[in-house]
């Protein structure tokens, strides 16, 4: 064992568990593509501005959590990417993509970076996959992206999910809210928990997220967004909700929900499963209208978009079994060899198979027969073919079934069709 550990925080993903990612992957690639959605990349840093701007100085992110360093002495801080909305929206503006046409859809897959506390379900590297809808904020392009995100799960089988979802107005709406609350909360600044307290000053709007009972309690008998809305945000809402339900999308308002961002505006959702445990939130997203001049932009850019973590959502769906069969491929084949000398013969079997489209493998040790059979158990083989002098004179090979024992003795020929058939298709069945 080497005396280097992976950095506290981060992990390794290895092959087995590379086809679960890779099922997911292309299920949000197929997804995304019914609906319209391009794939975006973007660099894995950015100038720490960007979030600054973007995210909001006052935000658990940016005030505590980024990974920043200056990359040259006296030079411009840059930041392991957080979060991917403030980099596409970037990325955005600087190529002028609203020039070209008024809406784009992009989603991405993207490894971010956030210095918390790792724990269960929470990680300093990690992966979310996302979409942002750019140039249109309305009902029904929230509804659209909302509806995008839900049949991601869906498709992969996910259940039990449950979607709150909540209006925070506009930014007009949302400061005197904060105002009021804020007034409200400092009387109780004693009885607050410390976090909630440190929110006070820099960002009042997350204390109603608090898990905390007592903090609730108190979050109860204050002033409520709602009242704070104008006609129009609760009307546009009504719309949301509307459309998410003539999708078919089930959802819960909760008008506690807020999220950590300062970007939101109007919408704002959040979908958990009880699955997770503590960690429960899977994802989430909302309206951003504000964020495109936040970053410079002359013109307004409506935008709403998601962010869903992939690693919790492998945890649910190893939990709800859905992981079991991914993966599962056709025959995997061990060609054993009896005799050395034939190493160039099972090198040209190994290709013949490969060129069928059937996965096989032969001994690079130059072992004995048994450790080649031991092997061939060892990595799960579903076939042993057998090559000696003796079968490359007859033009005939031992073909062990290594799950049944069966040995059968057949020519190359056969050997493929053989493999290439479906376990559950008869004698008579085409090959491949
Ligand atoms: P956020 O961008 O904070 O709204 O997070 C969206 C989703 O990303 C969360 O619901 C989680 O599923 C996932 N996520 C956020 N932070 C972490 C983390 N530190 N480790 C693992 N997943 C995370």
């Amino acid at each position: 064992m080497s005396a280097y550990r992976a950095v506290k925080g981060t992990r390794d993903i290895f092959p087995e568990e590379i086809a679960a990612w890779k099922h997911i992957e292309n299920v949000i690639g197929g997804v995304a593509e019914l609906y319209g959605f391009q794939e975006i990349r973007t660099p894995v840093f950015e100038y720490t501005d960007l979030f600054r701007r973007g995210i909001g100085a006052a935000t658990d992110i940016v005030g505590k959590e980024m990974f920043s360093f200056e990359p040259d002495p006296g030079g411009r801080s840059i930041t392991l990417r957080p979060e991917m909305t403030a980099g596409v929206m970037r990325a955005f503006l600087q190529k002028n993509l609203h020039a070209a046409a008024p809406v784009h859809k992009l989603y991405y897959i993207a490894e971010l970076f956030r210095k918390e506390r790792p724990q269960a379900g929470r990680q300093r590297q990690f992966a979310q996959f996302g979409a942002e809808l750019l140039g249109a904020s309305s009902p029904e392009a929230v509804a659209e992206v909302i509806g995008l995100m839900m049949q991601v799960f869906s498709t992969l089988g996910v259940k039990g999910l449950k979607l709150r979802i909540n209006t925070l107005g506009d930014m007009d709406d949302r400061v005197r809210y904060r105002d009021a609350l804020k007034a409200y909360l400092v009387q109780y600044a004693a009885d607050l928990d410390e976090p909630s307290r440190e929110r006070l000053e820099k960002n009042p709007l997350r204390i109603l997220d608090s898990k905390n009972p007592a903090v609730q309690d108190i979050v109860a008998d204050g002033p409520k967004l709602r009242d704070y809305l104008k006609q129009g945000a609760l009307d546009d809402f009504e719309q949301v909700l509307r459309y998410l339900d003539e999708r078919g999308v089930s959802c819960s308002v909760d008008p506690l929900l807020v999220r950590g961002l300062d970007y939101y505006c109007h919408t704002a959702f959040e979908v958990a499963s009880p699955e997770l445990g503590a960690q429960d939130a899977l994802g989430g997203g909302g309206r951003y209208d504000g964020l495109a001049r936040q970053l410079g932009s002359k013109t307004d850019i409506p935008a709403a978009g998601f962010a869903v973590g992939m690693e919790r959502l492998l945890i649910v769906m190893e939990k709800q079994g859905l992981l079991r069969h991914i993966g599962e491929k056709g025959p995997r084949v061990y060609v054993v060899l009896q005799d050395r000398e034939l190493v160039s013969r099972a090198v040209t079997l190994c290709n013949s198979l490969r060129s069928a489209g059937i996965s096989a493998e032969m001994d690079l040790c130059a072992r004995s027969m048994k450790a080649q059979m031991r092997e061939a158990n060892r990595m799960h083989a579903d076939f042993a073919l057998f090559v000696g002098e003796a079968e490359i004179r007859s033009g005939l090979f031992g073909l062990k079934n290594l799950r049944t024992s069966g040995q059968e003795e057949l020519d190359m020929k056969a050997v493929i069709a053989r493999l290439c058939r479906k376990p559950d298709e008869t004698e008579s069945s085409a090959p491949c």
